[in-house]
């Protein structure tokens, strides 16, 4: 059964710590591929500021297989619901394993998206940890979501509604370190590849 992973997020700008979560995913699960998805206008914070060409550009010009561009989303435009998203996918990779790669910054903040109860009925869903240590430690959003803990990689085969904790090593990096350094003429080198670097600078994004 082919594994697919999904990698959602504002991409702006992708920088080397999604590309390093995406790969250290992939290679844990076995995916077949990895699906960056990035967000036409996200529900719970303010428009991207590079547009969404720029975006899907700095996004094919970082990556390579198994990591694919979807731009599914940027096609629907308007705001982007995560459950628009993979009810779409589930209907066009039917007999597919989805699993949904979060973040847990992402994660912590699930029970606040649009029909999230819903999410768990279509995909798995495997976090990472950024170090966000339980936002203050309230419940684990799959417990009132009707999804199931796994403590195994084999549990999210032939399933549904399982989220599981991956330890990975990461890097800390963030899009809003990168637009803070951009704004204040500071170097960005190493943070995010280099085709995307010279994007930044020869648009003039995240000067202001
Ligand atoms: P911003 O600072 O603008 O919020 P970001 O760096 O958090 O940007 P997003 O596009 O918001 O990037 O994140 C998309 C997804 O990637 C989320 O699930 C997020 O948790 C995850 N993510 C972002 N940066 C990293 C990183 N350095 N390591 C692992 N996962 C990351
Ligand atoms: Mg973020």
């Amino acid at each position: 059964m082919k594994r697919i992973g999904l990698f959602g997020g504002t991409f702006d700008p992708i920088h080397n710590g999604h590309i390093r979560m995406a790969v250290e995913v992939a290679e844990n699960l076995q995916l077949d591929e990895v699906r960056l998805i990035p967000v036409n206008q996200p529900g719970h914070r303010s428009r991207p500021i590079a547009s969404a060409a720029q975006r899907l550009e700095m996004i094919s010009s970082a990556i390579k297989v198994p990591l694919v561009l979807d731009d599914i989303e940027i096609q629907r435009g308007g705001t982007s619901f995560t459950v628009d998203t993979l009810n779409y996918l589930r209907a066009e990779y039917p007999g597919c394993s989805l699993l949904m790669i979060l973040g847990d910054d992402a994660f912590w903040s699930l029970k606040t998206w649009h029909k999230a109860e819903d999410i768990f009925k279509l995909t798995n869903i495997v976090v990472v940890s950024r170090d966000c240590d339980g936002k203050e430690r309230q419940e684990s959003p799959h417990v009132s979501l009707g999804g199931v803990l796994s403590t195994h990689l084999t549990d999210l085969i032939d399933s549904i509604g399982r989220v599981y904790f991956l330890k990975t090593p990461l890097l800390h990096i963030s899009s809003t370190e990168i637009r803070r350094k951009v704004r204040l003429n500071k170097s960005i080198s190493g943070l995010v590849p280099t085709a995307v670097e010279k994007i930044i600078l020869g648009n003039n994004l995240y000067t202001s």
